[in-house]
């Protein structure tokens, strides 16, 4: 997993420290992992039509990144629970992240 750092923007670090600067990278790498770990529970839950439980773990991951890959499950849970107002908040979070306002 590459990770940019926050301290000095150089990108496509691979370890626990910066290269450049050396700011400590391992916290973000686990908040990074933490998040990709709830989207692999929430993908799992939205295929058994779970959606309540798949929905808590998209937000989960939302919380500790906001990645378009949790905003889409999030996204398809409320559709699996037909929350069509919540549905489309969870589209426009999509809409934000392709399109950033400056
Ligand atoms: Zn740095």
């Amino acid at each position: 997993m590459k990770i940019t750092c926050p301290a000095c923007k150089k990108a496509s670090q691979t370890g626990d420290k910066c290269l450049r600067c050396g700011c400590d990278l391992s916290i973000l790498r686990q908040i990074r992992e933490a998040a990709t770990y709830e989207l692999g529970r929430a993908a799992r839950q939205l295929r058994n039509n779970n959606g309540q439980v798949a929905l808590a773990h998209a937000k989960r991951s939302w919380s500790l990144k906001n990645s378009a890959s949790a905003a889409r499950t999030a996204f398809m849970a409320c559709l699996l629970m037909k929350k069509f107002d919540e549905a489309t908040q969870w589209y426009s979070h999509l809409l934000k992240l392709k399109h950033p306002v400056p």
